[in-house]
């Protein structure tokens, strides 16, 4: 039987006409491509700026700088968490704050937050899980900037409103396997023109009066290309997730697991469910030649020796996210559910 891969980018014919287009111009590099995709972004999140930058961590760390974070000061971010929060703020000079997370949600516990605060702390990083927006009003009351990370999230509404709508400023990756991808790539949206023009200004070094560190972060018209066709379908996207969400919330609602929130705004980038037995749960779909994935992140605190963080802790010995992305079909779905149903009885 055919393998199930954990995860794979939707791609098709638009996609393939979209990068030929760029091609055929011979203009490759950063163009009107790349201005046209800021402008849908924009749009889209509703927000007056958009730069497009090379990567998610790039995105990260133009951020952080446009914000003024430094050598000597601290920014916050949850300990479960994509690596690339850490390079990031490593990247701008400052140090992180760790703090712990909700591991019922896998976000940013904001209580846990105002326990940990310093005046170092510049700002804050905040990544909506898995797809499921993390609480930004109880994180915002601390009075912090708000770096709202929608790597994983974009096309999901909190409170009547696009995720990416509520940071100071807001960060999307569009690597293969997120929610939309231009291959590689990703961008810093917010409203406050004097951070984004700092952000446009830092991702090329070409053609300037005065010199200052900047860098290369270009994203290229052949990425921008592709990116605007997968803009426009990504709502289609969100629900074929959230169709497949539905059938495995009810197919695996008798198990000795627990599933991720059923809530409207969840997008269901993963679906991340938590196990005692979480190792017998890869093994058995390993043996039906399906990918699970676990551990789904190393908590980062374990990468800086701290101890602590009971959350992140509980999320990383259980977590197991199980395939689930816009073309798993609706019988290879069944296959997992299978090898899960299986995994309760067989021993490893
Ligand atoms: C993937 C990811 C990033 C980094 O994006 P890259 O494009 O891979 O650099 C940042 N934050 C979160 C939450 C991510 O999932």
């Amino acid at each position: 039987m055919k393998r199930i891969p954990h995860s794979r980018p939707t791609l098709g014919r638009n996609e393939k006409k979209a990068v030929a287009r760029v091609v055929d111009s011979g203009m490759l590099a950063q163009g009107v491509e790349v201005l046209a995709l800021e402008d849908e972004m924009a749009g889209m999140l509703q927000r007056r700026h958009a730069v497009a930058v090379s990567s998610g961590t790039a995105a990260l760390h133009l951020a952080l700088a446009a914000l003024g974070v430094g050598p000597g000061d601290r920014v916050a971010m949850p300990s479960y968490a994509c690596t690339a929060l850490l390079h990031a703020v490593s990247l701008s000079g400052a140090a992180p704050l760790l703090t712990d997370v909700d591991p019922s949600t896998f976000n940013l516990d904001p209580d846990d937050l105002g326990r940990r605060l310093t005046r170092r702390v510049k700002a804050v990083i905040v990544p909506h899980m898995f797809g499921l927006p993390a609480e930004i009003d109880a994180i915002a009351k601390w009075g912090l900037p708000v770096i709202e990370d929608c790597a994983i999230a974009l096309g999901a509404r909190w409170r009547g409103k696009p995720v990416g709508n509520y940071g100071t400023l807001a960060v999307a990756s569009f690597y293969a396997t997120k929610m939309m991808t231009t291959g590689e790539g990703g961008m810093v949206l917010g409203d406050r023109s004097r951070l984004l023009e700092t952000v446009r200004d830092l991702r090329s070094y070409d053609h300037r009066k005065t010199h200052r560190l900047r860098f290369n972060y270009k994203m290229t018209d052949l990425e921008a290309a592709l990116g605007r066709v997968q803009l426009g379908r990504l709502d289609e996207l969100v629900r074929r997730r959230r169709r497949l969400a539905r059938f495995y919330l009810r197919e695996l609602a008798d198990g000795p697991w627990e599933l991720p929130p059923d809530r409207e705004e969840h997008v269901y980038y993963r679906f991340v469910i938590r196990c005692r037995s979480a190792g017998r749960i890869v093994s058995e779909c390993s043996r039906q030649g399906i990918e699970a994935a676990r551990p789904v992140f190393r908590p980062l605190h374990r990468y800086l020796g701290q101890r602590g963080f009971s959350g992140a802790e509980e999320a990383h010995r259980r977590a197991v996210s199980i395939p689930l992305y816009p073309t798993l079909s609706r019988a290879n779905a069944g296959r997992v559910v299978l090898a899960l149903r299986r995994s309760r009885t067989r021993r490893s």
